[in-house]
């Protein structure tokens, strides 16, 4: 793929003034961070995110990621955004400070066992119930968070969600506000286990409807490195 520092550095603040004028719609005071998916770009091409301006990028596969943080690792937060299978996570954990894709037991489980003293995770949910998504219903999520609790290491901190893709961001909403709704009642269940604070939710056609409805982490691939 193509991509250069201009381009990435203009969509960047487009897409930053276009979050602050979500925020003041909503009457948000506190400003969701923008988080680079950066599958579409090799090692050497990274460098032109930090040139642009970003410091937060999310990678999807755990191949190859040892590698990138070898390289950027001081330049870079990285958080793991894509399904994470439970032999790769010891090839993730060491290199990222969030997982936003924990969806079943015997990968708490398996992350609980390859954590140094903590690992902080999002519980992804499958708000559309959509059978191509991964994640777990929105009525399974507090069996789930009773039973992963026992797992000590194992920091969950919110919720993540991928809204079905559609040409129309607004008809996503009600999604994203499910998802908060869901993320609110966990936060009072379990708020002698958990502080569950985050909510990474919105892409590239639906971000501006995300942080209205209460993102605190977008995932923006494609409109960061778009030409038009
Ligand atoms: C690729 C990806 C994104 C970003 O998608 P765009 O539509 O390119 O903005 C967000 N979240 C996940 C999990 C992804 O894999």
């Amino acid at each position: 793929m193509n991509v250069s520092v201009d381009v990435v550095r203009a969509n960047l603040a487009e897409i930053e003034a276009r979050m602050a004028e979500a925020c003041a719609r909503a009457g948000r005071e506190d400003r969701p961070r923008l988080l680079m998916a950066s599958k579409y770009l090799d090692v050497e091409q990274m460098g032109i995110l930090s040139e642009a301006g970003i410091s937060l990028v999310g990678e999807n596969r755990a191949e190859g990621l040892e590698e990138k943080w070898n390289r950027w690792g001081d330049t870079f937060e990285f958080h793991f955004i894509g399904h994470l299978q439970s032999r790769k996570v010891r090839d993730v954990v060491p290199y990222v400070s969030l997982v936003h894709s924990v969806e079943s037991i015997s990968l708490v489980e398996e992350l609980d066992k390859r954590a140094g003293a903590e690992v902080r995770v999002l519980l992804e949910v499958n708000v559309s119930g959509e059978e191509s998504k991964y994640g777990i219903l929105p009525a399974a999520a507090e069996t789930f968070l009773e039973r992963a609790a026992a797992h000590r290491r194992v920091r969950f901190t919110g919720l993540m969600t991928m809204a079905p893709f559609t040409s129309d961001p607004e008809s996503t909403r009600p999604y994203f506000r499910e998802l908060r709704e869901l993320r609110d009642r966990l936060a009072i269940a379990f708020a002698d286990r958990y502080e569950l604070t985050e909510l990474s939710m919105g892409m590239s056609n639906d971000y501006a409807v995300a942080v209205e409805e209460g993102a605190t982490i977008v995932r923006i691939g494609s409109a960061l490195l778009s030409d038009d």
